[in-house]
């Protein structure tokens, strides 16, 4: 029988949050190209939590940051709750990942001058209708360490820092590019936790991952080799 792939008869009902076709990526870096991504056709429901799999330079990253709208594809197209982002100029892109999407990365990126009130504060300049940092800093458990730097903290609240930054403009969905890759075992449950409660609260988490912990705790594993979806 035929892969029906995401194109099953039952997800037809369910309306999609992106959908992408034929997702290609050619890095080129002067007389080389790098193909990250052959052809993804994918579809993701809201209020799902997917994790991207794949050996190292698999793609995974480069697509979580087409859907993110942090990258564009060189061919193919990707569309959020029915808007293209392919043909999107900058500042559609722009208002898109500020008013609906939450992004942790696996290096922490905090400004090590500012305290962790300091760190989540600054996003609230450019978000929407953002919360007290206060209040994202109490959702991940670091409501007692507001006044601290990011050298007083371990990495496992440094990253939890990082995903009350995330959360400040209540986005719907989360990206998450290795969050756990320089966490112990305890910290990345603290994460997973974090994640657990988002999702919830109906968040759509989409996790970058090569931790089978880690795409354990998920609904659905999406599975890249050679920029190809295998799974
Ligand atoms: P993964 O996240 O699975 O490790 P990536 O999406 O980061 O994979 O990378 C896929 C491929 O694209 C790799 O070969 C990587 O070296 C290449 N690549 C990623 N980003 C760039 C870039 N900005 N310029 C050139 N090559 C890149």
């Amino acid at each position: 029988m035929a892969d029906m792939g995401t194109d099953r008869a039952g997800d037809k009902a369910r309306a999609e949050m992106f959908r992408a076709r034929g997702l290609t990526k050619v890095y080129r870096m002067g007389e080389v190209e790098v193909h990250a991504l052959r052809g993804i056709d994918l579809a993701l429901y809201p209020g799902e939590f997917v994790v991207i799999l794949g050996p190292s330079g698999c793609g995974k990253s480069t697509l979580l940051n087409i859907l993110g709208g942090l990258d564009v594809p060189t061919e193919g197209e990707v569309w959020y709750n029915g808007h293209d982002l392919t043909h999107a100029d900058d500042a559609v892109l722009t208002r898109f990942r500020r008013d609906n999407v939450g992004f942790v990365f696996q290096f922490y990126n905090l400004i090590p001058s500012l305290t962790a009130r300091e760190n989540v504060a600054i996003v609230t300049e450019i978000a929407r209708q953002p919360m007290p940092p206060e209040e994202a800093l109490a959702l991940v458990g670091l409501g007692e360490r507001l006044d601290h730097f990011p050298a007083q903290m371990s990495g496992g609240e440094q990253q939890r820092v990082c995903i009350a930054r995330a959360l400040i403009n209540h986005p719907e969905i989360v990206l998450a590019d290795e969050p756990t890759g320089n966490l112990d075992e305890a910290n990345e449950q603290l994460v997973l936790d974090i994640f657990h409660r988002l999702h919830e609260q109906g968040t759509t988490l989409i996790v970058v991952t090569h931790d089978a912990h880690v795409a354990s705790n998920a609904q659905r594993e999406i599975l890249l080799n050679h920029g190809r979806l295998v799974g």
